[in-house]
Formats: C-alpha cells, structure tokens, sequence
C-alpha cells in the first residue's frame, strides 16, 4: 500500500542507542528525517545517514509536520518541546508529536494538556526490543493517544516498529512500557541472584543457562542477555542502567500515586538504585550482575 505521507519532513530530537538506528530507518523508508541532539557525534551519524542535523530543537522543528522525541525522561521531553529553542517555538502549528521515551505517563498527560492549549498534538509511542531491534526495525510500540492521533502516527510508527500495540488513552503507553520494564528488571535481579548462587555451590553458569532456558525459569535476560553480556563480561546491550533504574521508578511512583502497595516493585526500584549508585551512570543495566554478586558477598 502506497504511503500517502512518504517524502514528509519528521523533526527526531535524540539521537542515542535507540534515536540514531530509528532515525535511520524512517530516512530508509523515504521520509527525510531533520534531527537534533546535544551531541556532535550524534549529529554527525544522522548526517552520515543522509538526514539534517541540527544542534537546537527549534531549528530541526522548522518546517516539520511531525515531531518524534526519544529522550532519557519526561522532563527532558518537555523542555525540548516547550522550553528555550524548544521545538514548538519553530514547529507549524497543529503539528503532530510522538513521544517515543520511556517516560512518566501522569507527566505525559499534563504535557498533552499543556501542548493542546497550544494547538499540538501528542501521542506516547515508547517502545521495546533494544538496540538490536531498533536496528532490525522490529521494535515493539505501545501507543497511546487520540485514536485520530494515533491514526495519523501509524505510518511513522511502521517504519520503526514490527508491532504496534494501541493502549488507550494519553499516557498508557509509558505507563505499559514501564510495567514491562518491572516485569523485565525484576526476572532479570532473579536470574543473577540463581546464577551467583548456583555459582558458589559448584553449578557451571552456562550449563544453568542452558537448563534455564529448556525450562520454565526462562526469561529474556536468560535468552538473550547472560551469555551475550553477562558471562562474556562485555556488558554491551545498549541500554544504560541508569535508564532501567529510571523506568522502574517510574512504575514505583505510579503504583504510590494509584495509592497500591506493591512491595516486589518497591525492592525492585531500590535495588536497581541502589545498583546504579554504586557502579555509575556509565554502566550498562546488564552489569546488575556485578551488583547482585558484590553484594551477596557483604
Ligand atoms: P541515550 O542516552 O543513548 O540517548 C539519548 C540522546 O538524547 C543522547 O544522544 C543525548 O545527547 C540526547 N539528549 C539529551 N538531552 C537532550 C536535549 N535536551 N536535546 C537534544 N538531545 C538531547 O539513550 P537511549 O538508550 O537511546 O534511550 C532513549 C530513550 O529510550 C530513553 O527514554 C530510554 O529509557 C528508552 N529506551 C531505551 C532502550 C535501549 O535499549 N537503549 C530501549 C527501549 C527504550
């Protein structure tokens, strides 16, 4: 089927891990993609791509119909939307943003207020699948929004995504990421705490993770993550630490304002913090490892 937005300029304003491979793939399916980011290696790999890459949000918006962020929170979306050389001081009005972050979902619907008193529209579009699928242009969107909204998102959205999930409202589709990325960090605290504990009375690592897998232990840090990143020590998923310790606060401070006690989150987010004190923001989420194994050993 023919796209009738095909050629249409899109402003993408970040360009990390996940911005740099997505961008590229809208600009692989014909859109020419405008993008900004504070850094200059990033700007310069967008333009390697055959995209426009500029250092202001405004200027990248200049023209653009379409607005995509993908951003480390909600606050940083925000000021890149509404704040100084933000992208709504340039964007033509009526202009479609799809905030593609993993962000707060009670802040993305205070932003969606905040931007239709403008005249924008907002649609949350986080996604799942990582870097790898990211490239693959595979990932997993959960969209929410104005079903007109997240009618007029599709096509972009396809361009990056395999499966494309529509949540509800504004703001389900972070609060839906969020919950995946708890389900995620939490499978992913019990598979280190087995490996170092099956490690100490004697097991081989990779033969548990082989028998993980063949049974109902396994998980995707099980599949994908233990023997790629964890036991080969390389610690290179792409996806820092400090984001996952970020998403899994995000779900705790849902659950305090739904007022619901969930005490596995509670352990999970305070873990994870506590994990992304110790080793740093540089670390990527897979050395959690290194944190479980360090401290069983207090
Ligand atoms: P990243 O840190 O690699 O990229 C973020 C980019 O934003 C950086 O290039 C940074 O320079 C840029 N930036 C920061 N502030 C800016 C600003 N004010 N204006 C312009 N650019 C700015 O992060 P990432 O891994 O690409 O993650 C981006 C988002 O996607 C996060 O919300 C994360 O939680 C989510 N996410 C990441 C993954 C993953 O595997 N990495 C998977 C799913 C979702």
């Amino acid at each position: 089927m023919s796209n009738p937005k095909r050629g249409a300029s899109i402003a993408f304003i970040g360009l990390g891990m996940m911005g740099a491979p997505m961008s590229a793939n809208l600009l692989r399916a014909g859109y020419r993609a405008r993008g900004a980011d504070l850094s200059e290696a990033a700007r310069a790999a967008l333009t390697a791509n055959g995209g426009e890459a500029f250092a202001s949000a405004a200027d990248a918006a200049a023209g653009c119909d379409v607005i995509i962020t993908m951003l480390p929170n909600g606050q940083i979306v925000r000021d890149s939307l509404l704040g100084p050389h933000g992208a709504l001081s340039k964007a033509p009005p009526g202009a479609l943003i799809i905030d593609m972050s993993s962000s707060a979902p009670l802040e993305t619907r205070s932003l969606g207020a905040d931007l239709a008193a403008r005249g924008f529209r907002l649609v949350d579009a986080p996604v799942s699948g990582g870097v790898k699928r990211a490239v693959d242009a595979a990932l997993t969107i959960m969209a929410g929004g104005a079903a007109a909204d997240v009618d007029a998102a599709e096509p972009y959205l396809g361009a990056m995504g395999s499966k494309i999930f529509r949540t509800g409202a504004l703001g389900s589709g972070h609060a839906m990421k969020v919950l995946n990325n708890f389900v995620s960090a939490a499978g992913a605290m019990a598979t280190m705490e087995a490996l170092v504990l099956g490690r100490e009375f004697g097991l081989d690592q990779h033969v548990m993770t082989d028998i993980l897998n063949a049974s109902t232990g396994k998980n995707n840090t099980t599949e994908v993550k233990v023997k790629n990143f964890i036991l080969s020590q390389s610690w290179g998923s792409g996806f820092a630490m400090a984001l996952m310790s970020k998403d899994v606060g995000i779900a705790a401070e849902l659950a305090k304002q739904l007022h619901l006690q969930m005490d596995t989150l509670a352990l999970t987010s305070t873990i994870w913090n506590a994990a992304t004190a110790s080793l740093g923001k540089g670390a990527d989420h897979t050395e959690i490892y290194r944190y479980i194994d360090q401290h069983a050993h207090d």
